[in-house]
């Protein structure tokens, strides 16, 4: 029998094979007691928005990051000629960022204009965690990146507490590791699940041998048509064939492992969910999470993104992610839809994510009324709500896990 494969995605870790303890202190270090009791003020006044006490409130963000951003930028006049620095031409409004987590939430970011604006964007989001594309995800030819934005990049993440361990990049979409043609590796090719699951490991191994640091991450699949690595077995027997097992990892896509069958909406097959996964992969290689909601319902094998708690797996999973230590430590990252090319729904994402932690119901968490409102349901409906079909946004356009960049903003980040 042949099939027509599609690969496990791919991602990458930046060189974090030793990863380093990841500590935000500076930024509460930074916010003053002042600034923390007005945001607690402001968030849980507002139409009980949610509070989270490690904020710092916007406007004291914003005055002060643009201390340190004029302070950067004398620093980069005396050091540099000129003509090579390029300045942001917008003022970037900086989101609260929750500190001294170890729950690493952020979102798929764009690089439009140059890589260094990814930090730009995730820290107006308050993302402690970001993803990205390395070059147009569509297309096969690509610049090399810009060296001057490279290290531009690196300092921001210096500069901002984005250890490397934080940063996942994405595979373009083209690649399929599964495809016999060694030429080409590209979206379609014939072989056995068997040879696949060769193919796409050797490819690792080929990428180990040509790379000193970076570990190749493997994101589980929905399922559609024939591509590998829906199941955890799969993911799992890619592993074993990987030579060097510190730089080979798996992301969980939540809305990936749902379409695939894998149920997460109760405690009790969250548990069941977790423990395969244990089994045929291990938490050890658990490098990072796509934190993502499904327009499509268990066992559909469609990959279609929703917003958090609005699609058929609801809240009750991300609340019991956000209170599982083995998602410590690893990049949680939103690749869930951006309506009216609107990000801060990013921010309010974030926001609600980091809400649940600590949180031994959804009805003990301060969920904003806007959010319950969009869920079709009242109030009171939500501590009961995982497991339940609930009306689903018409959103369906969503191909894939397209992560949708914010056109405006694009324009604007030079
Ligand atoms: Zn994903």
């Amino acid at each position: 029998m042949s099939y027509v494969r599609r690969s496990a995605r791919v991602s990458a870790l930046l060189k974090s094979a030793e990863t380093k303890p990841i500590t935000i202190k500076k930024l509460a270090e930074k916010a003053s007691d002042q600034d923390v009791t007005k945001a607690i003020k402001k968030e849980t006044t507002k139409d009980r928005d949610i509070s989270i006490e490690t904020v710092k409130q916007e406007n004291g963000l914003k005055v002060e990051n643009k201390k340190r951003e004029n302070n950067k930028n004398k620093d980069m006049d005396s050091q540099k000629p000129k003509k090579k620095v390029r300045e942001r031409k917008h003022e970037i409004i900086y989101a609260p960022r929750v500190s001294g987590t170890k729950k690493l939430v952020g979102a798929h970011v764009s690089i439009s204009g140059g890589i260094h604006n990814a930090i730009q964007y995730s820290l107006s989001i308050g993302a402690n965690a970001f993803a990205i594309f390395l070059r147009n995800q569509r297309r096969w030819d690509a610049q090399p990146l810009d060296p001057e934005h490279v290290s531009m990049f690196r300092e921001g993440c210096d500069e901002n507490m984005y250890p490397s361990g934080s940063v996942l990049p994405h595979g373009s979409y083209l690649i399929n590791l599964g495809n016999p043609d060694q030429e080409k590796r590209s979206t379609v090719g014939q072989c056995t699940l068997e040879e696949s699951i060769q193919h796409i490991a050797g490819c690792i191994n080929r990428a180990h041998d040509a790379t000193k640091s970076v570990i190749c991450v493997v994101e589980n699949m929905a399922g559609a048509g024939n591509s590998v690595g829906s199941k955890f077995e799969e993911l799992g027997k890619i592993i074993s064939l990987v030579k060097n097992k510190k730089r080979i990892g798996v992301c969980i896509d939540t809305c990936h492992a749902f379409s695939a069958g894998y149920d997460l909406r109760t405690k009790e097959r969250y548990e069941e969910t977790m423990t395969e996964f244990s089994r045929h992969v291990g938490f050890q290689y658990l490098r990072g999470m796509h934190l993502n909601d499904s327009l499509k319902e268990l066992g559909s094998r469609r990959d279609r993104h929703a917003n958090i708690g609005k699609g058929y797996l609801g809240l009750e999973p991300f609340r019991l992610i956000m209170n599982d230590s083995r998602m410590d430590e690893i990049p949680l990252i939103l690749e869930t839809p951006v309506p009216d090319d609107d990000f801060e729904i990013y921010k309010k994402e974030i926001a609600l994510l980091y809400e649940l932690i600590g949180k031994q119901t959804l009805a003990d968490a301060n969920i904003p009324k806007s959010f319950v409102k969009s869920l079709g349901m009242n109030e009171n409906e939500i501590s009961k709500s995982s497991g339940k079909k609930k009306k689903v946004e018409k959103n369906s356009e969503i191909d894939e896990s397209i992560v949708i960049v914010p056109q405006k903003k694009k324009a604007k980040i030079k």
